[in-house]
């Protein structure tokens, strides 16, 4: 056998190899009954008529993963006709009050369930900035807590516990963390956010999967680490492209890193929310940076949106009646 025909057998070789590890990677989303439902598509900002961050993934139409829940959620949490009873699991990005100013909301609404079972509450470590999960829930609802009178969703004298399940935060060795929930997987990454402790989600069934970026600026490029093949890629677009403030894109990505995660990443569609002040007027310029890299589905999400985990399609929305 000569060499070149030797190097050229190897370079089959390798490539067939190449080819089947995408391809088993490359999950065929086998679940229609999977959707999103946009429970808040703001920022903290109280001018934009939009409540603040927060999503359930439901199946069958019924909510099975909350993540996030900021002002103003807890009221589309009902329009969608949710119940705290069908919860598999809580996902908090971090800890802002965009995105958990609602939370006593939902505790407190807990009371008046049916729920007996504990609901496990998945949230970042802390740091010198901010407590850890456990810690931000005693101090919340623990029995010195601003809510002392509802401890018992801590302690377990009451029906069921909310029960904090801390996810490493470490953005020099970024690890993907997983968990299981209900038939549900459950995979989050350190996500940079500022000095705040931050986590970009996953969540995977059936072979579809939803990416949540959460707030991010995705320096480090660690959002990319479980964005591969998402079906559904719901992400933060707080700063707009070409923006000259620095600290903001510390915070949050411009649309053209959003385009370029979705593109190298294999993106079927991707979802803006989390809007503010700055980015809400420009979405033209919005759809062209994230379109100079991406060519999939985009869409601008509104309150009480409904898309399809399978097509990426808007469905309806929680707003009708
Ligand atoms: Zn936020």
């Amino acid at each position: 056998m000569n060499s070149i025909y030797l190097r050229k057998m190897i370079k089959t070789v390798a490539l067939v190899l190449a080819v089947g590890i995408s391809a088993t990677a490359q999950a065929v989303c086998a679940n229609p009954n999977l959707d999103v439902v946009v429970l808040g598509s703001g920022g903290p900002e109280l001018s934009d008529k939009r409540a603040s961050s927060g999503y359930i993934l439901r199946e069958n139409k019924k909510a099975r993963i909350l993540v996030d829940f900021g002002s103003g959620a807890s009221l589309n949490f009902e329009r969608a006709g949710a119940q705290i009873e069908d919860l598999q699991a809580v996902l908090l990005s971090h800890l802002h009050a965009d995105h958990v100013n609602d939370f006593p909301a939902l505790v407190k609404g807990a009371f008046f369930s049916e729920r007996g079972r504990d609901l496990p509450v998945y949230g970042p470590a802390g740091n010198h900035a901010v407590p850890p999960l456990p810690q931000y829930l005693q101090r919340l609802f623990g029995e010195n807590g601003a809510y002392a009178y509802l401890s018992g969703f801590l302690d377990g004298s009451e029906a069921f516990r909310f029960k904090p399940v801390t996810v490493p935060f470490d953005m020099k060795r970024p690890q993907v963390f997983s968990a299981k929930a209900g038939g549900f997987t459950l995979r989050a990454v350190p996500v940079a956010h500022g000095i705040i402790p931050a986590l970009g989600w996953r969540i995977e069934k059936d072979g579809c999967s939803v990416v949540f970026s959460g707030d991010t600026g995705n320096m480090g490029r660690t959002l990319d680490k479980i964005a591969g093949n998402a079906d559904l890629f719901v992400a933060h677009n707080a700063v707009p492209e070409g923006s000259a403030d620095r600290i903001a894109l510390k915070l949050h990505m411009p649309p053209s890193e959003i385009g370029r995660i979705a593109a190298g990443a294999g993106v079927k569609s991707a979802v803006l929310s989390h809007f503010m002040r700055r980015t809400e007027n420009v979405k033209p310029q919005t759809a062209e940076a994230v379109g100079a890299h991406y060519s999939g589905r985009l869409a601008f999400a509104e309150d009480c949106d409904i898309y399809s985990v399978q097509s990426g399609l808007k469905t309806g929305s929680c707003a009708e009646k």
